[in-house]
């Protein structure tokens, strides 16, 4: 079975395909599909967006479509960036410029009050079906950069009971605690329940 994952991250497609290698699926992504324009994400929640990246993607490609919208959301900046997390510090900022951005903003706040977490919702669609879930983790934002591996603000996303950032873990130390990791395991849960026509017997075995 082919399933396409709406995205252009290359990041967010590792960690998601690793996840789903088991399942014997063909996993396919944007770039397999050059005729899909840019998905103008306007929602106003992280499910907003979900939506209308794994409609637009599945309108387009006939094909099993599952989505992904994350946010990382700040205690101390009231929530914030949340739906705005890809764009923190401007319309086509790279990953370290948000990081950047984010210790700046967070100079004078002490060790304590320093709490995130970060949110994944994501969806699965099909010409039936329609499944929403979740997934999210705690940690707090360091006061410096940690780690060379993971993307975005992994390097400052401190996780206490591992005592490491997400970049100073590997991807499969990070799959198995993340917003990302927790949301793909709810979201095979929901699939198998909903749809358990697309999990082979192997796999329903193994899980
Ligand atoms: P979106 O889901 O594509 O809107 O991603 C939002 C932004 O959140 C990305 O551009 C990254 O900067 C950040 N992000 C998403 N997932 C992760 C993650 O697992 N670790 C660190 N940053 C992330």
């Amino acid at each position: 079975m082919k399933v396409v994952i709406a995205t252009h991250n290359q990041d967010k497609l590792k960690e998601i395909q690793k996840k789903l290698q088991n399942f014997g699926w063909e996993i396919l992504s944007l770039y397999d599909f050059p005729e899909i324009d840019e998905i103008i994400e306007d929602g106003k929640t992280l499910q907003d967006n979900a939506l209308i990246k794994a409609r637009e993607v599945f309108n387009k490609t006939g094909l099993p479509t599952i989505s992904d919208d994350t946010g990382l959301l700040v205690d101390a900046l009231d929530g914030s960036p949340g739906v705005y997390t890809a764009r923190y510090a401007g319309e086509n900022c790279t990953y370290f410029d948000n990081v950047k951005k984010l210790l700046k903003d967070m100079n004078k706040v002490p060790i304590p009050n320093r709490g995130a977490k970060f949110k994944t919702v994501m969806v699965f669609k099909d010409e039936s079906q329609e499944l929403i879930v979740s997934g999210d983790v705690k940690g707090k934002i360091t006061r410096e950069i940690k780690g060379d591996d993971g993307f975005g603000y992994d390097p400052i996303f401190f996780v206490a009971g591992y005592n490491k950032t997400f970049a100073e873990m590997t991807i499969l130390e990070k799959n198995k605690i993340s917003h990302r990791g927790i949301a793909i395991n709810n979201l095979i849960d929901s699939i198998k329940k909903n749809c358990p026509n697309y999990i082979n017997q192997q796999d329903k075995e193994m899980a």
